[in-house]
């Protein structure tokens, strides 16, 4: 696709439901389309639409070895209620090897480098085999995210980003894992909005943003999969 044809299609499929989207890109990027899966709710979501439509979409999770054990179980569950395997795609040392080269707890003292070792590395090799990625990011989650086009350029990882759920709103997200019984993290029921890591989640007081709880005392907001925060 083309810079035009990437803006041509955001447009045309802004007001598309998530599902249509979703249709759309699996018959755009015929076996070279994948979802990166956080098993957070609105992954669960993803999850369900591609699952419910039989698209041929290649879904994967980063396990940073430092996931909650409820992610760990959910992730079981998806698969056994959907039939579908989420791909374990894994850092190259273990948490313990890491801890060998970098020392102990590198969230604590260097969480940007942590996330780039267990996440980024793995995913920037994961995606080098496809054309197109579907995220579960919504514009309503971070100020950086609040502009995310439907369809648009990743120029991080050099293929096409589509993210079906851009205008959804938390309770849409609700709403739907409600009607269609979605399985979904146990955590979320206990003042976890945003799970990741284990070092990095903590729980959400009432009032609080959604996103407060992850790398909480800290200025990082995202693990850089999406955005990366401009120092200033
Ligand atoms: Fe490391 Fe925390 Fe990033 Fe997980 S979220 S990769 S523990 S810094």
């Amino acid at each position: 696709m083309t810079t035009d044809d990437i803006k041509q299609a955001a447009q045309d499929l802004e007001m598309q439901s998530a599902e249509n989207i979703l249709v759309w890109a699996a018959g755009q990027f015929p076996g070279r389309l994948t979802f990166a899966t956080s098993l957070g709710i609105e992954d669960c979501v993803v999850t369900d639409m591609i699952a419910g439509h039989h698209l041929p979409v290649d879904v994967f999770t980063l396990d940073t070895g430092l996931l909650f054990q409820e992610t760990y179980s959910l992730w079981e569950r998806i698969e056994e209620r959907y039939g579908v395997t989420i791909t374990r795609v894994s850092p190259a040392h273990t948490v313990e090897e890491q801890a060998a080269h970098e020392g102990p707890a590198l969230w604590t003292r260097d969480p940007d480098r942590c996330c780039d070792l267990r996440k980024m590395q793995p995913l920037r090799s994961t995606l080098a085999s496809y054309d197109a990625w579907v995220t579960a990011i919504r514009r309503d989650q971070t100020p950086e995210r609040a502009s995310a086009p439907v369809v648009s350029w990743d120029g991080r990882f050099g293929l096409i980003k589509v993210n079906p759920l851009v205008r959804w709103t938390f309770d849409d997200i609700k709403a739907y894992v409600r009607e269609h019984n979605v399985p979904y993290n146990p955590l979320h029921d206990q003042h976890y909005p945003s799970i990741g890591c284990v070092p990095c989640t903590s729980p959400v007081a009432p009032g609080e943003d959604p996103r407060s709880g992850r790398w909480r005392g800290t200025e990082k907001t995202e693990c850089g999969l999406h955005f990366v925060k401009v120092k200033s």
